[in-house]
């Protein structure tokens, strides 16, 4: 009997073993994955916590909890929205024939209607009506004057 009995203490301690140290390798893994989804100190600590205090049920009611996109999918996601956005805004339409044109274009390629013009000074596009080139200053000639023709 007394050899069973040493068996089971035997068993129960590496059991024992076992478990505690699968109880820290949750809480392991949890301030980790908490790490790489939010730099807030304090959500770190409670979330490592959590994972503490209630172990496996603990780690349930994190991943239930947690931020859904860890930091770097964040920033990859914010990347991916700049994107879209400056194509949207780089994208606009020919006044005259309604087809899509560059902002970069003086010219429509489909109807040959002036998009925009090169400045004397700088070289770089602005829009017809501009009186004064917005990147260096120097004044367009004749914009004004027709500006203030069309007002009247
Ligand atoms: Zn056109
Ligand atoms: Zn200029």
């Amino acid at each position: 009997m007394s050899g069973l009995t040493t068996f089971f203490q035997y068993f129960t301690a590496l059991l024992g073993a076992f478990l505690a140290a699968l109880w820290l390798a949750l809480i392991f893994w949890t301030y980790r994955d908490i790490r790489s989804r939010t730099q807030d100190n304090l959500v770190q600590i409670l979330a490592a916590l959590l994972a503490a205090v209630m172990g496996p049920f603990g780690v349930l009611t994190y991943l239930i909890l947690r931020p859904r996109l860890t930091i770097d999918q964040e920033y990859q996601h914010t990347l991916e929205e700049e994107a879209l956005l400056s194509e949207i805004e780089e994208e606009t339409t020919c006044p005259g024939c309604g087809s899509r044109t560059h902002v970069d274009w003086q010219l429509c390629p489909t109807c040959h209607t002036h998009l925009r013009k090169a400045c004397d000074h700088c070289d770089r596009l602005m829009e017809l009506s501009w009186p004064v080139c917005p990147y260096c200053g120097t004044p367009v000639e004749g914009v004004s004057t027709e500006l203030q023709g069309a007002g009247t």
